[in-house]
C-alpha cells in the first residue's frame, strides 16, 4: 500500500519538475516557487527536499543539475523493483517506454548531454523531432559510373588515411583511400579539416557527399561526411536529416530517434475516431513514416497527418483557453427588421456587407455565444455592420456596448451609430473618461433603467460604477489594443455571456486569422463601398526623399493635409522618438511655411487624442508621428501619407497606414521611402503599388517575409508550428477547426474515453505550441 502511494507521489512530483526543466529552469512554472512545492509535497523523500534548497536563487545552469538530478531519483524509485520483489528486472533498453520518459534512458550516459543541448528532454520530444530534410539514399552510384565535375553521394568502405601537405600552398588534405561495393576505388579528400583524420577508422563504411574529380583516378572533394555505423539507418533508404549542432552527429540522431520510436511505439491515435473520415494515416505509422519513410508517397502522407494533428490541437487550445464553446443567447431575427434597417440606410449596402450581416444574424441566432472577428479595410464598412448587429439585440430587448481604443474613436463611432441608429429608434450613449460626472451619470443612469439601448466608449465602459439592464452584445473595436483582462471585464457586465463581436482594421491572411483568433469565426468585408478610389502609392528611394517633401508642399498649398510616420526603432520608445523628433526638426527647416506638430508614442492617451482633434479641424497641415496615430481617425482633408523607412514596416501595416488619406473624397497619395533599397525590398515594396487589396496584400506579406516577420498584427502571438506553414495551409486549417469544434461540442473537457490520447496530446503539446489567449 505504502509503495503504491509513494510512487503515486514520485510521479506527482516529477510532473512540475518535467515542466520545469522543458521551460528553461526558470522557476516559473509553479506559483511560489519549486522549491516550495517540495518542501512541502516531498516529505517522504528527504533527499528531494535537501537537493531543491536554495532553488530559486540558483542559477539556471545548477538548477538544471538539480532538476536531472532529481528526475533520476524520482525515476529510480519509479522503475526499481520494489524490494521484496524479484532483484534482477533492471530497465533494459528493451523494455517498452512512454512518451513521458525521460529521452536519456535511450542513450549512453555519456551522450546525455547532446540531448539536453537540442532540448530533447522527454521520448515525446524524440519523437517529434522531425526532420529537417531528407535524402533520398536508395540507390547510391557506384565509383564507376561517377562523371566529373558531378555532385555525388557514396557509400564507401575505407582502405587507408594519411595526411598530405601540398607543396604549393601548404594545405594539409586529408586523403582516404576507399572502395565501393563493387571494388572499385576512390580517394576521398578533405582541405584543411585535419580533425577529420581522427573521425574515421580503417574498415569502416562511410557516407561521402561531394564533388567528383577525375584525374589520376577518381578523387572526391567531401562536403559532407557521416559514419555509416553498425545500423543500415543512413543508407539505402530515403534518410532523415534532423536539425543538429556541431559535435551532434546525424547517425546518432537517428539513432536515438529510431529507438524511441521502436520503444515507444504503438501508441493510441489521439485522431481515432476521425481518422477515417478524414483518411488520416494512423499516428504511430506518421511518426515511424515521418522519420524514416518507405517512399515519397508515404511521407507525404505522414505529413499531412501529423500537420493536421498540430492544428487540430491549436484550435483546440484556442477554444479552451477561451472558455470552450459557451452556451449564450438565443436571439430572434425577422426578415422586416434587416429590411428596415437596409432602408433607413443613405446608401445600399456593398455585396460584402449584406454577406457578414447574414452570417451574424445567423450567428446571433445561434444558441451558442457569437465570438466573431469581423475584419476589413480602414473604410469598408464595419461600422454599419456594428450598427445592424446592435439594431438586432435592440430588438430583441438587449442591450449593446462598443468598446473603442481611444477617445477620438469612440467619438466617431458615436456619431456614426447615433446616425444609423437613432432614424431607428434606438438610444445611443456616449461613456468617456473626459465627461464630467454629471454627465457620466446621467449616461449610466440611461443604461441601466435600459433607456438607452446602446453604450458606445473607451475603456470607460468598464470602469467602476457602468452597468446595464440587459447587455446582450459586446462589440470591440480595434481588437488588439485591448488587453485581456479588459476585454473579459466587459463580457462581465452581462447577466449571461453576451454574444461577441470583433472588429479589426489589420488585414490578415485567413489562415492566420484561423490560427491567430482559433477561437473566433472570421467574417472579411473584401469589398470596398463605391466611390472610394484606392490610394495612388510610389516607393521612393532614399536619395530621392526630398521631392516626397517639394510633394508635401503642393499638397498643402492647396489645402490638403499631410501625414508623415517616422521610421519606427524596433523596441525602443525612446529611440522612436529621437528619430521622430530629428524628422520633426529637419521638416521644419525644410518647409519653413507649413503648420507642424509631433505626435509620438510616449505621450499621454489624453495628448494624442487633443493632436488628432486639432489636426482634424485644420488647426495645423502636417503631422509626423511615429505609428501610434489611430488608424479609424477621419481626417477628411488628409491626402497624402509620406512613411519613412517604409521598408521596416510590414506591407499590411503600410497598407493600413495608406487607408488614412483620401477618405474626404479627396485624391489620396502615398509615398514610401526606401532606406535601404535592396532589390529585395524594392519588389516587396512595389506590390503596394499595385495592389490596393488588403488581403492580398497580407498573403504576398507573409509568403515574402514570413509568419515570424510580420508586423503590424501581433507579433507576439504566432503559433510555434512545426510542420504547418501558414502560407499555404488554409485548407488544412480550416478542416482542423471544424474538428476540433466538433469534439468540443460533444465532449466540452474531453473526458470521454476516445478522447483521452488527444487529450494527453494537448496537455503535452500545450507547453510547446506558443500561443496567446484571446477574447
Ligand atoms: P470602417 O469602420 O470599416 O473603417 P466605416 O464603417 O467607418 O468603415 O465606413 C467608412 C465610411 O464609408 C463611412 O463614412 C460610411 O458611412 C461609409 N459607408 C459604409 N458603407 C457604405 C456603403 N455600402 N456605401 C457607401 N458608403 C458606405
Ligand atoms: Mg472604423
Amino acid at each position: 500500500m505504502e509503495g503504491v502511494r509513494e510512487g503515486e507521489l514520485r510521479e506527482r512530483l516529477l510532473r512540475p519538475i518535467l515542466r520545469e526543466l522543458k521551460d528553461g529552469a526558470r522557476d516559473q512554472v509553479v506559483v511560489g516557487g519549486l522549491e516550495n512545492l517540495i518542501q512541502n509535497l516531498a516529505k517522504p523523500f528527504p533527499r528531494l527536499q535537501s537537493l531543491f534548497q536554495g532553488y530559486g536563487g540558483k542559477t539556471p545552469e545548477e538548477r538544471k543539475e538539480i532538476l536531472l538530478e532529481a528526475i533520476r531519483f524520482l525515476k529510480d524509485g519509479l522503475t526499481a523493483p520494489p524490494p521484496r520483489a524479484q532483484a534482477a528486472s533492471l530497465p533494459s533498453p528493451s523494455r517498452r517506454l512512454t512518451p513521458q520518459d525521460p529521452a536519456h534512458l535511450l542513450v549512453p550516459p555519456q551522450s546525455r548531454k547532446k540531448l539536453a543541448e537540442l532540448s530533447l528532454h522527454t521520448v515525446r520530444d524524440l519523437l517529434h523531432y522531425y526532420p529537417r530534410r531528407y535524402e533520398d539514399r536508395r540507390t547510391l552510384p557506384g565509383v564507376r559510373f561517377l562523371e566529373d565535375g558531378q555532385k555525388a553521394t557514396l557509400s564507401v568502405k575505407v582502405l587507408s588515411k594519411e595526411l598530405v601537405k601540398t607543396p604549393k600552398k601548404g594545405m594539409q588534405l586529408v586523403q582516404v583511400r576507399a572502395q565501393d561495393a563493387w571494388g572499385f576505388r576512390i580517394t576521398l579528400v578533405w582541405f584543411n579539416q585535419t580533425w577529420v583524420l581522427s573521425q574515421i577508422q580503417e574498415g569502416e563504411t562511410l557516407i561521402v557527399t561531394g564533388r567528383v574529380q577525375k584525374r589520376n583516378g577518381v578523387q572526391l572533394y567531401v562536403e559532407h561526411f557521416e559514419n555509416e555505423g553498425t545500423e543500415s539507418l543512413s543508407t539505402g533508404r530515403i534518410v532523415p536529416i534532423y536539425p543538429a549542432k556541431e559535435g551532434i552527429g546525424q547517425a546518432f540522431l537517428r539513432r536515438t530517434v529510431h529507438r524511441a520510436l521502436e520503444t515507444a511505439l504503438p501508441l493510441p491515435d489521439p485522431l481515432e475516431p476521425y481518422r477515417e473520415e478524414h483518411r488520416l494515416l494512423p499516428y504511430s505509422e506518421a511518426l515511424r513514416q515521418i522519420h524514416f519513410p518507405e517512399d515519397e508517397e508515404a511521407l507525404k502522407k505522414a505529413l499531412l497527418r501529423l500537420k493536421f494533428d498540430e492544428y487540430v490541437l491549436l484550435e483546440l487550445k484556442a477554444l479552451l483557453d477561451a472558455g470552450g464553446l459557451v452556451l449564450g443567447r438565443s436571439f430572434k431575427v425577422e426578415e422586416t427588421w434587416t429590411e428596415t434597417f437596409k432602408k433607413t440606410l443613405p446608401f445600399p449596402l456593398t455585396r460584402a456587407q449584406e454577406r457578414v450581416m447574414a452570417e451574424i444574424a445567423q450567428d446571433m441566432q445561434s444558441p451558442r455565444q457569437m465570438a466573431r472577428l469581423l475584419q476589413g479595410d480602414v473604410g469598408s464598412g464595419k461600422t454599419v455592420v456594428a450598427a445592424y448587429a446592435l439594431y438586432l439585440a435592440a430588438l430583441n430587448g438587449a442591450q449593446g456596448a462598443l468598446m473603442a481604443p481611444t477617445e477620438i474613436l469612440a467619438k466617431q463611432h458615436y456619431q456614426n451609430l447615433t446616425r444609423y441608429l437613432f432614424p431607428l429608434g434606438v438610444r445611443v450613449e456616449l461613456l468617456l473618461g473626459s465627461m464630467t460626472p454629471k454627465e457620466r451619470e446621467g449616461a449610466i443612469e440611461r443604461l441601466l433603467s435600459g433607456e438607452a439601448q446602446v453604450a458606445v466608449g473607451t475603456h470607460a465602459l468598464i470602469q467602476e460604477g457602468v452597468g446595464f439592464k440587459d447587455l446582450g452584445l459586446a462589440v470591440v473595436d480595434e481588437e488588439h489594443r485591448f488587453g485581456v483582462l479588459q476585454r473579459r471585464a466587459l463580457l462581465k457586465l452581462a447577466k449571461v455571456p453576451p454574444d461577441v463581436l470583433v472588429m479589426s482594421a489589420t488585414p490578415i491572411p485567413r489562415s492566420l486569422a484561423l490560427t491567430l483568433y482559433g477561437d473566433l469565426e472570421v467574417s472579411i468585408l473584401d469589398e470596398m463601398p463605391p466611390g472610394r478610389k484606392p490610394v495612388k502609392t510610389k516607393v521612393l528611394p532614399h536619395r530621392l526623399r526630398l521631392q516626397a517633401y517639394a510633394f508635401a508642399r503642393e499638397e498643402v498649398r492647396k489645402g490638403h493635409q499631410v501625414f508623415v510616420v517616422a521610421p519606427a526603432i524596433e523596441e525602443s520608445e525612446e529611440l522612436d522618438l529621437k528619430a521622430a523628433t530629428a524628422l520633426y526638426e529637419e521638416l521644419k527647416g525644410l518647409l519653413p511655411e507649413v503648420r507642424m506638430a509631433l505626435l509620438h508614442g510616449r505621450m499621454p492617451a489624453r495628448e494624442k487624442d487633443s493632436v488628432m482633434e486639432a489636426f482634424r479641424k485644420g488647426e495645423f497641415d502636417l503631422l509626423v508621428s511615429t505609428t501610434v496615430v489611430e488608424v479609424g481617425v477621419d481626417i477628411p482633408r488628409a491626402s497624402l501619407i509620406i512613411v519613412e523607412n517604409a521598408e521596416r514596416f510590414g506591407l499590411a501595416q503600410l497598407h493600413q497606414l495608406r487607408g488614412r488619406v483620401g477618405r474626404g473624397g479627396l485624391e489620396g497619395y502615398a509615398i514610401l521611402i526606401a532606406g535601404e533599397a535592396s532589390q529585395k525590398t524594392l519588389k516587396r515594396l512595389k506590390v503596394l503599388e499595385e495592389s490596393g487589396d488588403g488581403f492580398y496584400i497580407a498573403e504576398m506579406d507573409l509568403k515574402l517575409r514570413g509568419p515570424g516577420e510580420l508586423r503590424g498584427t501581433r507579433q507576439s502571438g504566432y503559433p510555434e508550428l512545426k510542420l504547418g506553414d501558414l502560407s499555404q495551409d488554409t485548407e488544412v486549417i480550416e478542416q482542423a477547426r471544424a474538428l476540433a469544434k466538433r469534439i468540443l461540442e460533444m465532449d466540452p473537457d474531453l473526458s470521454l474515453p476516445q478522447h483521452q490520447a488527444l487529450k494527453e496530446e494537448l496537455r503535452a503539446q500545450a507547453e510547446r505550441i506558443g500561443f496567446r489567449e484571446v477574447i
